[in-house]
Formats: structure tokens, C-alpha cells, sequence
């Protein structure tokens, strides 16, 4: 017998929200033939209210904290009532909710008491809305006659599996995954279920080290997660499904003018998401391009669309630049000093400076005079790696070879994505025109090494002026009607 295509598909918050369609898509790939594993988060907006309650309990607001804990009960209760109408399957499904609302509780009330949750206990508390989600979305299924099982990633709730899924190191808010163990445990856990015709439901986020405590992927890891799964699970296909039709030319809220990019490469989808665009967790791709899984991104709430197709560069990319993205609340640290010149190790210390307190940078950029270097980090590291630099050239600011370090923390990135940049001379020349002509001030530029985006930095406060003027630029490339294919003529002929 021909062997099943086998697909790995991930839905969202927003997604989750409307079970009876998740239902329906999975059904239509069941009945064509697929095997689907699926990947999924918590309910929109549940992730946000786990962290909020915490820090509640953290800060000793009980009342706070409880009435948070309390909705997050009723929402999940509601849910299953509204969707299960056999009181048979509904009874166990309430009694599972119940227990792991009781058990967020409890951690809530542990952290109430100590007056703080380190990293281990906020990955362990803020796993539980993917541990609420997963289990209801099983029992619809299981209502509409299917066999489906939810799986919870970090081995915690499933009596049958042990070890967790998803095993990684101990990072537990931003976790690696630790790859020969997951690849053993999901094939041995996965596979099994699909041979039996059994459609697993994964939670998407969450993993768990060797020692059983659990972790998470980081904000918006489920799409990692899935990619991972699709990967360990050998599958010929990753589909993300979202509110959106796909990945976009800007941020869909942030213009309404946002086309569809109906194929993107993984390069240029890796840096829309690193630099800002949520729509893809910047994770996902380095699973699947090792791999090589065709990735799509598609609309839930319009799966007749084709969404885009994330695939590797095959040819030269017909336009230039395809999209626009942006990254706010960051910070800019600009270290200044004429006696810089020429100094060897000098931007080396202060990356290192501010790398010891555990601050990631975003984006660097250094005049070629050596007289200044900046570098951006998330607004609430920058202080934080600001007084780490002046600590690190006391002894350079004593001389004056240092002569300022200072911190802009009303700034945000801006980047433009094109893997046809590197085709195309004087685009970064006509950007930077585009922005003069709106009299938006760069404050600073880098561009990507591979030549596939250019960033730079403006106010805050310019942002929306700065995101739309680039964006006119993207459609007047992309041709504004999308009638015909743009060639290197409309970009010439844009710029
Ligand atoms: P999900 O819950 O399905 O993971 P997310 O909210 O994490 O959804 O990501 C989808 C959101 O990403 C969209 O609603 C959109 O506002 C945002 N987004 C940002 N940049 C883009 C882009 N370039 N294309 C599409 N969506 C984008
Ligand atoms: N629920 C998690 C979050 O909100 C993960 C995800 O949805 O991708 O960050
Ligand atoms: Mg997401």
C-alpha cells in the first residue's frame, strides 16, 4: 500500500477560538488521504492572562489573582460546554479542565506566598493554557465520531508517556530543543497513534527538560513547536494556520493595504520574522529548511485560500523588495569617542559588556570613521546594557577616548525584505530617498549580510509614517494591482 502523505498542521489563538473550522479542515485533509498531526496554542489571549496573573501573585495582589484565575476557568468551561452536548464525553472533559485550573492555582498561590517566580515556575505556569486548549479541541473530534487523542508536549498530563515529547535544555522561557531525544520520543508517541487512525493533538509551546520540569519555546512558539514535529515526524508538509491569509507585505494592522506574498523564500521569511513579524515564530524556519518540508502559512477563517508558500530560493526573485516590517519598544545604545579610531577591540568589549547581563542585541551598525558605533536592544535590557558599556570604558571616558554612551529608548527598527536586493543596485539609495522625501530622520542603518534586508532605526513617534512610506514603495514595486507579474522594468520604474 502507497504510504499516507503525512502533514503537520498548527493552529492559533485566534484559530482555537473557533473549533467547529478547525474541525472541518482537519476533516477535509483526513478525507483526502492525509495523516494530520496537529499542533495547537492556547485560546487567544490566555497566554497573556497566565503571565498576568502570575506577576499579580508575585506583586501580592490576591484578589487580583484570583479573579484573573477565575475567568480563565469560566472561559475554558464555557468553551466546552457550548461545544460538547454528550454528557458522557463532557464530564471527564470538565473534571481534566478542572484539575489544571486547580493546579495553575495552586502554583499561583506558591508564588503568592514566596513573593516571586523564577523562570522554571513561570514556564511550568504559563504552559497551562496550551494544556486547556488541547484537551477540548480532542473532544470535539471525538464527538464528531473521529478517534483523536491530546497530547500535553512536556510528558505531564499523559498517563501513557513518560518522557516528555518535546525534551530541551533547561533555557525554560526560551528553551532548545535537544533534538535525538524529541526525534525518539515523538515518532515512538506520533507514529503509532497515526497508524491507528488516531489524530493526535500536540500542545504547541511547551517541552519539558530530562528531569520532567517544564519549559517553553518562547512568545509565540508553537509555530516552532510544529516545525519541530514536522520535522521529527518525517512530514511532507507544515501548515500554520492563522488569522491571516499568509504572510503579508506589512503587518495587516499596520496598513490596509497589505498584499498577499503568495511565495516567499526562506530567507526572506526568516528575517521578516526575526525582525519583527509575528506571523511566524523566527524559529520555525531552520527545522523545516533542514528538512526541506514546503512550509504554508493559511487563513483559518478562509481555508479556500492559498495562503503563501514558504519554499528555498530557486531563481533570482523577480522584485527586489517584498516587504516591510517593524520592531518597537527597543532601545539604542551609541557609544561616541574620537580616541575610538583605529582602536582595535573596542566594539568587542561593549558587546561583551552588555552581553553579560544577559541583554541579546537586535541590530548594530558602526560609522566607518570608527568615531561612533550603536547598537539596539529591547527597551527594558537598554539601561541595563547602557550602564554595562560605561562600566566596561571607564578608564576610555577618564581619557576622553570615550567621550558619550547614550541610550534613545523612544526608537524603533524598521526593515525591508527582499531577497532581490542583492540583484538590484540602488535600492537601499532610493529607500533612504523615499524617507527624505517624507522627512523621516534615520537614525542609524545596517544591512543584513546576505543582502536580503536593510534595518534602520527611527523615532517612535515617525514609525507609522516611516512603515507606510516604505510599504508605498513595496506596492508600487510589487505592481498595486497585482494584475500582472512585476519584473526588474516595475522596479526601476518604482524607484
Ligand atoms: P497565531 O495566534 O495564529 O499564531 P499571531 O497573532 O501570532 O497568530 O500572528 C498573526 C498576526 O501576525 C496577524 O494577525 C498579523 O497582525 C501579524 N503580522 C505581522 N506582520 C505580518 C505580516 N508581514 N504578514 C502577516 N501577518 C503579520
Ligand atoms: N500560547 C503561546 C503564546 O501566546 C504560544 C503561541 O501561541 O504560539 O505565546
Ligand atoms: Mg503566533
Amino acid at each position: 500500500m502507497a504510504e499516507m502523505r503525512r502533514v503537520t498542521m498548527k493552529f492559533g489563538g485566534t484559530s482555537m477560538m473557533e473549533m467547529p473550522t478547525i474541525a472541518q479542515i482537519l476533516q477535509e485533509a483526513r478525507a483526502s488521504g492525509e495523516q494530520v498531526i496537529a499542533v495547537v496554542s492556547a485560546l487567544a489571549g490566555v497566554t497573556d492572562a497566565l503571565e498576568r496573573s502570575l506577576a499579580a501573585a508575585a506583586k501580592g495582589e490576591r484578589w487580583l489573582y484570583l479573579t484573573e484565575c477565575g475567568r480563565l476557568r469560566d472561559r475554558h468551561l464555557e468553551l466546552a460546554q457550548s461545544l460538547i452536548t454528550d454528557a458522557e464525553s463532557l464530564e471527564p472533559l470538565l473534571l481534566e479542565l478542572n484539575e489544571r485550573c486547580d493546579a495553575y492555582l495552586q502554583i499561583c498561590d506558591a508564588v503568592h506566598i514566596l513573593g516571586e517566580a523564577t523562570p522554571r515556575i513561570q514556564a511550568s505556569a504559563i504552559s497551562y493554557g496550551e494544556r486547556l486548549s488541547a484537551p477540548i479541541l480532542a473532544a470535539l473530534l471525538c464527538q464528531n465520531g473521529w478517534r483523536a487523542r491530546a497530547i500535553s508536549t512536556n510528558g505531564g498530563d499523559d498517563p501513557t508517556s513518560q518522557a516528555p515529547l518535546i525534551q530541551t535544555d533547561g533555557e525554560y522561557l526560551n528553551a532548545n530543543p535537544l533534538w535525538s531525544s524529541t526525534e525518539s520520543q515523538l515518532k515512538k508517541t506520533v507514529l503509532p497513534l497515526l497508524e491507528e487512525g488516531i489524530t493526535p493533538i500536540l500542545t504547541g509551546f511547551i517541552g519539558a527538560t530530562a528531569a520532567g520540569h517544564t519549559t517553553t519555546l518562547g512568545r509565540g512558539g508553537s509555530d516552532f513547536s510544529a516545525a519541530i514535529v514536522a520535522r521529527c515526524c518525517n512530514c511532507q508538509e507544515l501548515i500554520v494556520w492563522t488569522d491571516v491569509d499568509g504572510v503579508m507585505s506589512v503587518d495587516p494592522r499596520l496598513d490596509d493595504r497589505a498584499q498577499l506574498l503568495e511565495m516567499i523564500s526562506y530567507s526572506e521569511v526568516s528575517q521578516l520574522a526575526y525582525l519583527g513579524a509575528r506571523v511566524l515564530h523566527p524559529r520555525t524556519v531552520q527545522p523545516v529548511v533542514e528538512a526541506n518540508i514546503p512550509t504554508r502559512v493559511c487563513n483559518t477563517f478562509r481555508p479556500e485560500g492559498r495562503g503563501t508558500l514558504i519554499l528555498p530560493e530557486s531563481e533570482p526573485p523577480k522584485t527586489a523588495i517584498r516587504a516591510v516590517t517593524s520592531i518597537v519598544h527597543v532601545a539604542m545604545v551609541t557609544v561616541s569617542g574620537r580616541g575610538m579610531q583605529g582602536v582595535p577591540g573596542i566594539v568587542g568589549r561593549a558587546f561583551l559588556a552588555a552581553a553579560k547581563t544577559g541583554t541579546s542585541i537586535l541590530m548594530i551598525s558602526q560609522s566607518s570613521s570608527e568615531q561612533n558605533f550603536c547598537f539596539l536592544v529591547n527597551e527594558e535590557s537598554g539601561d541595563r546594557a547602557k550602564r554595562a558599556v560605561e562600566a566596561e570604558f571607564a578608564a576610555e571616558m577618564a581619557r576622553g577616548d570615550v567621550e558619550h554612551v547614550q541610550l534613545d529608548d523612544d526608537v524603533a527598527i524598521v526593515t525591508v525584505v527582499g531577497a532581490g536586493m542583492q540583484h538590484t543596485p540602488g535600492v537601499a539609495g532610493q529607500i533612504f530617498t523615499v524617507l527624505g522625501q517624507a522627512r523621516i530622520n534615520v537614525l542609524s542603518i545596517s544591512q543584513g549580510s546576505s543582502e536580503c534586508s536593510i534595518s534602520f532605526v527611527v523615532k517612535e513617534g515617525e514609525l507609522a509614517r516611516a512603515v507606510r512610506a516604505i510599504h508605498d514603495l513595496v506596492l508600487a514595486v510589487n505592481g498595486r494591482e497585482g494584475t500582472r507579474t512585476p519584473d526588474l522594468t516595475d522596479v526601476n520604474r518604482a524607484l
